[in-house]
């Protein structure tokens, strides 16, 4: 498992989109928005884009981001470290 946030340094933005740029298929990602708040998808979900337009600069990993080819082991990190469960995206889960 791979973590990408900005906490951990100003490159963690570009070091998460390329993660995502050589494991596009059959990967997931965690996006943590707080403690106790996270939520799994699949690498190449649209929610996980920063694609929002002309101008607009958004830091994808200013919610930490756990990244794994591995869904259990992702599961498992989850389960390990939240105290509530982990919730999975509707659009690509
Ligand atoms: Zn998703």
């Amino acid at each position: 498992m791979e973590v990408f946030a900005d906490a951990q340094g100003e490159n963690a933005n570009d070091e998460y989109k390329s993660w995502k740029e050589h494991n596009r298929s059959d990967s997931y990602v965690i996006s943590r928005r707080s403690r106790n708040d996270a939520m799994l998808h699949r690498a190449d979900c649209w929610h996980l884009t920063d694609d929002f337009g002309p101008g607009v600069v958004v830091s994808l990993t200013a919610k930490p981001k756990y990244c794994s080819t591995d869904k259990r082991e992702l599961e498992n990190w989850a389960h390990e470290n939240l105290d509530k469960g982990l919730k999975r995206c509707r659009t690509c889960m």
